[in-house]
Parts: C-alpha cells; structure tokens; sequence
C-alpha cells in the first residue's frame, strides 16, 4: 500500500516549472528515430510528501469570531434539495413582503461575538421592513461614507465616498441571482462623538417591489471601520433573489438620536448615492454550472471501493462549489453508474477513463464530468490518514467545443470537506485555469496579480460571518492554505461560467481522435475518442509522427498542453480516415511527440 501511496502521491509533486528541462524521456530535434526508439522514460521526477496545500483541511475562518460554515443554512438560491434555513423566518427574501419582515442581516449574525464595534443585534434596531422616509435630516453627522461594497466570495467596491464606481472600472462582476453581503465602511470625522448610529440599505428590484435593511450599530469617535472583520463595517447579507440586472440601491448612514436634526447638515452627505438610487451594475449572464460527479468503482487486489456519494456529501460538495465559484447555480448529479477501475492507481490512467465516459454519455459540452475514487485511508497527506490532504488531477481544458471531453477530473475521495475542495481546485483547471503562484505550485499563471498567490480583496463565504483576509488568504489555484478565490480568478471563470450557460451543443464528432496522456513518470495512456480536432486547435510545431517499420505513415498536428498538476501533458491527434479502425494502428509501429523543441518517442504498445 506504501508504494502505490508513493506513486499517487508523486502526482502532484510540486516540480517546478522548467525543471523538466533536459528530462531524459525528451530528445532533441534532429535524434534519429534509432536512438530515440529504445530510450526509456523518465522516472526521476523528484517526489515528496507534498500532496498538495490546497486541499487541506477546511478554510480557516479568519479574522472573524465563529465559523460561519456551522450556521447552517444554505438559502442557496436556486437548488431546490436546500432545505430551508430555520433562522431566516425574518428574512424578507424568503417571504417576499417587506412588510412583514425583520432584519435580513440577522441570519447567523454572531450578536454575542464581543466585537466593540458591534451594539447588538441588527435585529433590535426596530426595523419594521417598511419603506423609511428619505428623512434628510437624521442623515448622520460627523461621518463620511467611505467605501461601499458588494461581496459575493469576493469583494467589489461599488461605492467610493458619494459616487459610484462604473461598472467598467471594478474588480468583478457582480453576479445575478446570487446572494451578497453588502458592506459599507466609515470615517469619522474631528468632533464625532461615540454613538450609535443606523445604516441603512434601500434595494428596488425591477421597479416594483423597495426593501429597506437597517443595521445599527455603536461607531467609536476613534476611527474608522474595521473592514478585517465581519462586524467591523456597516453590513447586510441581501438574497440572490434582489440582486438582478435592474435593480437599484442607495446606502446612508443615519443618526438615531433625534436631536442631531437640530444641528447643520454634514458635507459631503454619508449617502451613496447623494440623492436618489444607482443602478447596482449586475452582470446580465445567466451563470450556471453542471457537474456531473462520477463515482470510481476501484477493484483490484482485495479492494472493492466505491465513495459513498451520498445526499450528505453531494451537498457538500455543491455548496463547495457554490461558495468558491462566479455562479448563481451548481446543478449537481451523480452518475448513476460508478466508472470501473480494475487496475493500479493511477490518477492519469483514471482521468482518461472520465475523458471517455463523458464522450460515450454524449454529455454536452459545458458540463464537467467530476470523478471521486475512494483508495482507502492512505490517499491523504503524508499516508499518515490524518484528515486531510486529498489529491487530484485534471485538465486545463481549453472554452473550445473540441475539448469538452476535458472538462473531466479525479479527486481522490476521503474527508468529505477536504475532497470537495480538491474537486473545487481540479474543477477550476476544467474551467481554464492554470495554478496560482504559491506552494511550488507547477505551471503558474504569469499573469496572476497578487505576490504570493494571496487572494488580494477581501473574501467572505456566504451564509456565514467569514471574512477573509485580502495578504494570508491564497487563491485556491495554488497549494496554499487557507485558500480561497481571488477577485481575479473570479474574473476569469466567471467568463468561462458564462459561456456555458445556454444548453451548449454537443460538438461536431466526425471522426476519430486519439487522446493521450504522458504523466509525470512517463507512463502513457491512450484513448480513442469520437469527436474533431479543428486544425487551429493544435499547438504550433507539434506533431505526433506514426511509424511503419522505417516509414513515416503519417505526420498529425497534436494539441499538446500541460494538466493541472505536475508535469503530465495531454496531447490529442485527430487520426486520418484509414487509421480510424483499431485495426489500421496494428501496423504502426513506433510513434514520436515533436514539438518545437524535442522529439519524445511514445510507448506503442500503449495505443489503442
Ligand atoms: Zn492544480
């Protein structure tokens, strides 16, 4: 077991990228077929314990007292298996009658948390979910609005002081139909004295229906807001249901003390906007997700194991998903059929098996197949079975139709939590991206904008009272921990989310290709694939070459791109019409990988 441990484990060695440089399974241009046709893989990659930062144990709950994450409920919009959260009888997203309701913010809200900044509960502000009067004489004085916020797993500032940021100027988007902690932070000004004060939040939706949510709390005459901390800022946790395309908002700061009406109004006024409301700027796409998790049957040896995907752990990982990802919905399903593994561990060897169960259920394009297999206690960090620290590995799957059979992944399963967010991390190779630079992570973006791959604004996990810190918090790209998503990446697959939003079409499958990965120790392992290579899907100056005795038979541009994790490659060939019988390869006998590079001799007895 130690040693199939080992194997696994070295999968997701962090080698560096580049190290690869002069492995001894690459040749150069210019070898003659001889001399590459006997050489041996490499299998001196270097191994280490390391089994992957991010998919350690669950994110720590930061700067915030109490984990939101045991507050229960999900009031996830959209899925229906969400069993309705017992504590948000008062929150008007749930009735639909402001009339009748209490303080949307009082969901988990950690009233007891001792934070100073904190006067109670929101709940006690005497809202009565009546629509306030724009009264202009309680608006607060002494105090500048400074910056107001949207946070839906990443924050985006929406407001500077009095005015509001342009849709075009932010750092995200903001996405419909998902629900979103608004908060807004202050400044005192020379003179404030320490009171409370109530802010308030006004949200129309299409024109109709006008909610007002109201949060008071004690601001200290010594500074500013603490925007660190959940209840360091003015806050209100707003269902997904209000946040749409023609919804507007305002946000004041006000003075509960009648008496200040009496004394000159502050300029500029604590109000965003001055007067009236603003457009929110709610991205219009229709942001959904399709998983498909495919058990492993794994039997080999005395092993029969299949991970128990049961509504429990589905949940879990949905709500994994949904917490860290740019979309209103995750449709999740499990396969009904586990995949069947009757060999050695091998995580590549499984991923190719996924490749082609999505291409054999004709699975439309925008949909990832997400493989679980269960190995025993041993696939966790270290093969000590503490809990934590799973494995996986996926492709870095290209938006193109071609490639929807890479928008496949393994996750080794164990802790529930930890596997979720493994699957999290391979799901987002799926959706195109490439690692973020942290933990020796290989193959990391060069564009990732924040030093250490930290997650560079403010997180916050829905549904609970967790706010990230922007420094010590890592994009869940890398091999970090605690990890969470970075306003950047949610940028980019939010683009890749969108995409595959309308029921995208199978794409065109007119012949046969040939997909296969070399992994990190050389071992290869080739599938056919029905489907279609378009020409200007394959890498520039790569070529798979197939021999016949002392000729070449044929020379096929290759798409060739590296997975997610390690050194593995992927390369598709789509083969010509008289090779697409199994049959027709029985006459190839050697086979070469030519990039611009190198030439690296492939396993025939391997192929299909
Ligand atoms: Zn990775």
């Amino acid at each position: 077991m130690q040693r199939v441990a080992h194997a696994i484990l070295s999968l997701s060695v962090l080698a560096l990228w580049g190290c690869y440089e002069g492995g001894e399974r690459r040749l150069v241009a210019g070898d003659s077929f001889a001399e590459f046709g006997s050489e041996s893989v490499d299998t001196s990659a270097g191994e280490s314990a390391d089994s992957g930062g991010s998919m350690g144990p669950d994110i720590g709950d930061g700067s915030t007292s109490g984990d939101g994450s045991t507050s229960g409920d999900p009031s996830t919009s959209g899925d229906p298996s969400t069993s309705g959260d017992p504590s948000t009888s008062g929150d008007p997203s749930t009735s639909g009658d402001p009339s009748t309701s209490g303080d949307p913010s009082t969901s988990g809200d950690p009233s007891t948390s001792g934070d100073p900044s904190t006067s109670g509960d929101p709940s006690t502000s005497g809202d009565t979910g009546t629509v306030p009067p724009e009264d202009g004489d309680r608006i607060a004085r002494d105090i500048s609005l400074t910056t107001v916020s949207i946070n839906q797993a990443v924050e985006v500032d929406v407001g500077d002081g009095n005015q509001l940021i342009p849709v075009s100027s932010r750092n995200g988007r903001i996405i419909q139909d998902r629900d979103a902690l608004f908060r807004a932070r202050w400044q005192v000004q020379p003179g404030f004295g320490t009171r409370s004060l109530e802010a308030r939040l006004t949200i129309n939706v299409g024109g109709t229906t006008t909610k007002s949510y109201l949060d008071t709390r004690t601001v200290s005459s010594t500074g500013s807001a603490n925007p660190g901390s959940y209840n360091g800022t003015f806050r209100w946790a707003v269902d997904g249901a209000d946040i749409q395309p023609g919804t507007t908002f305002s946000v004041g700061i006000y003075e509960v003390d009648d008496s200040y009406a009496t004394t000159p109004l502050p300029s500029p006024l604590p109000r965003l906007p001055s007067s009236g409301s603003s457009s929110l700027g709610v991205d219009s796409g229709n942001y959904e997700v399709d998983v498909v998790l495919v058990p492993i049957r794994w039997v080999y040896g005395s092993n029969d194991r299949t991970p128990n995907l049961n509504a429990t752990n589905v949940e879990t990982i949905r709500r994994t998903i949904w917490e860290r990802n740019p979309a209103a919905t995750i449709n999740i399903s499990v396969r009904s059929q586990p995949v069947l593994w009757n060999n050695a561990i091998s995580l590549s060897g499984i991923l190719q098996a996924l490749s082609e169960t999505k291409n054999q259920d004709n699975a439309p394009n925008g949909t990832y197949y997400e493989g679980l297999a269960d190995f025993g206690c041993f696939a966790v960090n270290g093969s000590s079975c503490s809990n934590y620290g799973t494995t996986g590995l996926g492709y870095v799957a290209s938006a193109n139709s071609w490639a929807s059979d890479q928008r496949a992944s393994i996750s080794v399963w164990y802790d529930p939590q930890s596997s979720a967010e493994t699957l999290t991390h391979e799901l987002g190779h799926n959706q195109g991206m490439n690692h973020a630079p942290c933990g020796g992570a290989s193959g990391s973006d060069p564009s990732f904008p924040y030093s250490g791959g930290a997650i560079g604004v403010y997180g916050h996990k829905l549904d609970s009272t967790a706010i990230y810190s922007p420094s010590s918090t890592y994009d869940y790209m890398g091999y970090c921990d605690p990890s969470w998503i970075s306003d950047w990446s949610w940028e980019r697959i939010a683009t890749r989310n969108g995409l595959f939003t309308t029921a995208a079409p199978l794409p065109p499958r007119d012949g046969i290709l040939m997909q296969g990965i070399i992994d990190d120790d050389g071992t290869e392992h080739w599938i056919r694939l029905e489907g279609t290579l378009p020409l200007d899907a394959a890498s520039p100056d790569t070529f798979v070459e197939l021999w016949g005795g002392d000729d070449v038979v044929t020379r096929l541009p290759a798409y060739e791109h590296e997975l997610g994790e390690g050194d593995a490659r992927v390369i598709v060939v789509q083969l010509p019409e008289e090779l697409e019988d199994e049959h027709a390869l029985e006459g190839i006998t050697a086979a070469v990988l030519e990039t611009s590079e190198v030439r690296t001799p492939l396993g025939l007895d391997l192929l299909p």
